[in-house]
């Protein structure tokens, strides 16, 4: 082979964006994992940022911009490890133009970087086509000079890139490395992963597709690229995959070295889980420091999943207890130099790590508890139904009920097995790999509207135009008084719904119309403003002046403005590694959720509190600026992700109390939001806390609806508010006491319904027997009546029933020494008679009780009590 220069990972990515830097690209820093684009779970390309841009939505400010971005791709889950190249989390180099620089350009660029930077030799690179693509063709040909064995034109499939049924879309060009030359270039077959490996891939965006599949050439041509950095480290660093590149080899190292084993030696199975751990521990890295948790929906079941392989395959290499955080730890320390984050989160990172681990290994033991059952009923073969509960219920991994069963001497049905996670991830499926930019018919319509202007952060009403009018799914030209419609305006004071925060609610009017906005929220710049025509016709072009209700918002931005400050007493009282996963910001109140692995103490909740409006009264300013999101961070404002990527961020600053990156409208001054109350605080998910609060105006409201409850108390029960905690106090005592009295009263009542039934005393011979059924009476009344009975007629026995309540029955049975003399024990006997209601039960041979569920067969169990005394006692 030709001597390749060794480049570390992070020089690769270096030279890489230098390049491009070079050629007035703009650096930009890498996206959080979490999109901000709702059609994705995360980030799975290094375009998905610019998405908006690429659809005309939002201006950039850049014509050029290359990044290295984090992707997860969790469609190529099951290829780790298996092929050489594919990962869940890798990094994705890209250059990209904005209706700028196109096709030919791109090319040079890209065959300038790989043979020149990178030091590949022409002669170990083929390049893909797309079939139809001459002028890709013609100019790798011509203009580079590529011989045309070394060109191949490919298929839609793979060199066709759209973004889904409609929108932007174009051809693609691949650049692959071939290890093997020698092989000749007659039989050149790209999909040969043994010789080649795709590390470039350019996208020319050059059309749009329509709804019928017609292709219309953009006016604004952009180019977007991937080089996978892990692809090219294996290139250059000449190690035959991409794990034993320095980008991944040291997790690996310290796997092994918790397992005691040898990567060189191990056999390929161990090397697969060696792979697989040092692959998902660092997208479980940056997925937690990029703010996710686990749980069992979304991005969080992800995360889950990938940290349950990490341990199984622990387990398979025969790691028992925990170990995830010392992979972790090895991860941090290669990628903290690029993505600093992991460093600042390492704490978050690896409590959430133990956290997960330490629950799925119970799972695992109940798991393997369950599979025992299952075996335990000797099957022929365990049902691949049974087999994908055991997998996704309980997260028990097929291969291990495969390998028990085999111990056992049984297969599994796999076929089965592979039919229900088909219907599972069926409906997912597609999803992952292409960016949908079509997302709903609203993002059709709105190719060529302009985003909306936003005023709202200073103007609480606007002149605007309508610029788009939707009713009952249709989009009209006029709608009338009465229609609900959904309105674009040309801008607006509407803040819509995002951030948490609910979006404003107002009034549009013009000339004779009167809309009312019941809610605001907004796609990719776009506002919608959702509302009702109260009065006259509304019509596509009208002039309206947009007024946002002000009472809503300022109950708005007072929550809004509240969670920052619980944000930063949380994290001054409780635990400065809290972070935010989740906040709801409405008219009436507000809601912050948190990572945090314990319960909040009722004493750090009162502290909390007091922090908070001591922060109100102590008047802090608001500082809003708007700046680059690298100075924001620099500054140390937090930032939850989400946030505008590459584009500058809005800080919300009070100076020395809560710093944060928010898009939200909030209060001027914290002395505006008056008072703040927590209402509750609960566990929402493992690690997940929830706190409930209310701010400013909605205090008020919340003290309301309490103060009415208190009021009504204090009136019935007449006395002031604050002894009401005592008055409840002495009222539950009483209650107890007359529950007492009411006991022993009953017991009474049934001693004194029993003496009657001393008349009915039956003589066999010289015993007496009562046998009765006695109405609602407790089993313990029931038993005191039998005794008492028993003391009275002296030689004999007592046999009682009741119906205490509903489907309960109720036995007792007291026998006399001469009785048991004669054979007969209570305990059995009662058991025996009991059995005929449905029950059983037994005791002493004088004494027993017994219960039963059938009060209908009551009678009939104490006539055959009866004929057994009778049968036994007459024996002489
Ligand atoms: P492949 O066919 O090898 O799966 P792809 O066609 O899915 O690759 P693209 O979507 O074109 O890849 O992504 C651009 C570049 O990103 C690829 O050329 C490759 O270098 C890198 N890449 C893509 N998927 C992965 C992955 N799962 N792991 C590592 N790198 C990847
Ligand atoms: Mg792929």
């Amino acid at each position: 082979m030709a001597a390749l220069q060794y480049l570390s990972g992070n020089d690769i990515r270096t030279k890489f964006l230098d390049f491009y830097a070079q050629k007035q690209h703009q650096i930009l820093p890498s996206a959080s994992l979490v999109p901000e684009d709702p059609t994705v779970l995360l980030t799975i390309a290094g375009m998905l940022p610019f998405k908006p841009i690429f659809l005309g939505q939002r201006q950039s400010e850049y014509k050029r911009a290359t990044t290295s971005q984090k992707c997860i791709r969790t469609n190529d889950i099951e290829n780790v490890g298996r092929t050489a190249r594919h990962h869940t989390f890798f990094e994705m180099l890209g250059n990209f133009s904005f209706g700028d620089y196109f096709k030919e350009q791109a090319i040079a660029w890209g065959w300038e970087l790989s043979t020149q930077v990178f030091g590949l030799k022409p002669e170990n690179l083929v390049v893909s086509v797309f079939e139809d693509d001459d002028e890709a063709y013609n100019i790798w040909r011509d203009k580079i000079g590529v011989v045309e064995a070394r060109i191949k034109r490919m298929g839609s499939d793979d060199n066709f890139w759209v973004s889904g049924p409609t929108g932007p879309c174009g051809p693609c060009s691949e650049i692959y490395y071939d290890f093997h030359p020698e092989r000749g270039e007659e039989n050149i077959d790209l999909e040969d992963d043994t010789r080649f490996i795709e590390f470039y891939n350019l996208v020319f965006m050059q059309y749009n597709r329509d709804v019928e599949g017609n292709l219309t050439p953009l006016q604004n041509k952009n180019i977007d690229t991937g080089m996978g950095l892990e692809r090219m480290a294996q290139i250059l660093q000449q190690v035959p995959n991409n794990y034993e590149t320095d980008l991944i080899k040291p997790i690996v190292k310290t796997a092994t070295q918790i397992a005691g084993i040898d990567y060189a030696q191990s056999d390929e199975q161990t090397k697969i889980s060696l792979k697989v751990i040092g692959d998902h521990i660092r997208a479980i890295v940056h997925m937690i420091a990029d703010g996710i948790t686990a749980s069992n929906v979304g991005r969080g079941y992800i995360l889950r999943r990938l940290i349950r392989r990490v341990v199984r395959h622990g387990r398979l290499m025969g790691i028992q207890g925990e170990f995830t955080t010392q992979v972790a730890e090895s991860a941090i320390a290669l990628s903290e130099d690029a993505y600093p984050n992991v460093r600042s989160k390492a704490t978050a990172i690896k409590n959430e790590l133990q956290r997960e681990e330490a629950n799925f290994l119970k799972t695992l033991t109940k798991g393997e508890k369950l599979l025992a059952d299952i075996l335990a009923k000797s099957p022929k073969e365990i049902s691949g139904k049974e087999a994908f509960i055991l997998y996704d219920t309980h997260g028990f991994p097929l291969e291990l009920t495969q390998e028990i069963a085999a111990e056992h001497g049984i297969t599994v049905d796999v076929q089965g097995f592979e039919d229900e996670m088909e219907i599972q991830i069926g409906t997912s499926k597609g999803a992952h790999e292409t960016i949908d930019l079509t997302a709903n018919s609203l993002n059709q319509l709105a190719s060529g509207i302009n985003a909306t202007q936003f005023l709202g952060y200073t103007q609480p009403s606007t002149p605007a135009q309508v610029m788009t009018l939707i009713a009952s799914g249709q989009q009209v030209e006029a709608a009338e008084a009465g229609s609900e419609v959904q309105v674009l305006l040309d801008q607006t004071p509407f803040y819509a719904e995002s951030g948490g925060q609910i979006g404003d609610r107002g009034y549009l009017s013009g000339d004779s119309v009167v809309v009312a906005i019941n809610d605001v929220k907004q796609q990719s710049g776009i506002y919608i403003h959702y509302g009702r025509i109260e009065r006259g016709t509304l019509k596509v072009g009208d002039p309206v002046m947009a007024q946002i209700d002000r009472t809503c918002r300022l109950r708005a931005q007072a929550n809004h403005t509240a969670t920052h400050l619980l944000q930063a007493a949380l994290k001054k009282i409780v635990d400065p590694s809290i972070s935010q996963a989740g906040s709801l910001v409405a008219f009436d109140r507000l809601r912050f959720d948190f990572n945090c692995p314990r319960p909040i103490t009722p004493d750090e909740l009162q502290q909390i509190e007091a922090q908070v409006n001591t922060w109100i009264a102590e008047a802090h300013h608001a500082d809003i600026e708007v700046m680059p999101i690298a100075e924001a961070k620099a500054k140390g404002a937090i930032a939850m992700f989400g946030e505008k990527y590459g584009d500058v961020v809005r800080v919300i600053d009070f100076p020395g109390v809560s710093m944060e990156l928010c898009g939200g409208t909030h209060v001027r001054n914290t002395a505006e939001i008056g008072v703040f109350k927590i209402v509750s605080e609960t566990g929402i998910s493992s690690g997940v806390r929830r706190i409930e609060a209310v701010a400013g105006a909605a205090v008020l409201d919340y003290l309301n609806v309490r103060d009415k409850v208190v009021r009504e108390l204090s009136d019935r029960f007449k006395v002031k508010p604050e002894e009401l905690p005592m008055r409840v106090t002495v009222l539950q005592t009483e209650l107890k006491t007359a529950q007492k009295q009411l006991e022993s009263l009953k017991a009474e009542l049934t001693l004194h319904k029993s003496e009657t039934l001393l008349t009915e005393a039956q003589n066999i011979g010289d015993y007496k027997i009562i046998v009765a059924q006695i109405g609602e009476v407790e089993p313990d009344s029931l038993k005191i009546a039998a005794e008492r009975l028993l003391q009275k007629i002296g030689k004999g026995a007592v046999v009682l029933g009741s119906v205490p309540e509903t489907d309960k029955v109720s036995l007792v049975a007291a026998f006399s020494p001469d009785v048991n003399k004669k054979g007969l024990q209570a305990g059995k006997f009662v058991g025996e008679i009991a059995k005929i209601c449905g029950g059983g039960g037994g005791g002493r041979p004088n004494l027993a009780q017994a219960g039963g569920k059938d009060a209908s067969k009551l009678p009939e169990a104490l006539e055959y009590a009866r004929t057994q005394l009778k049968a036994t006692l007459s024996q002489s």
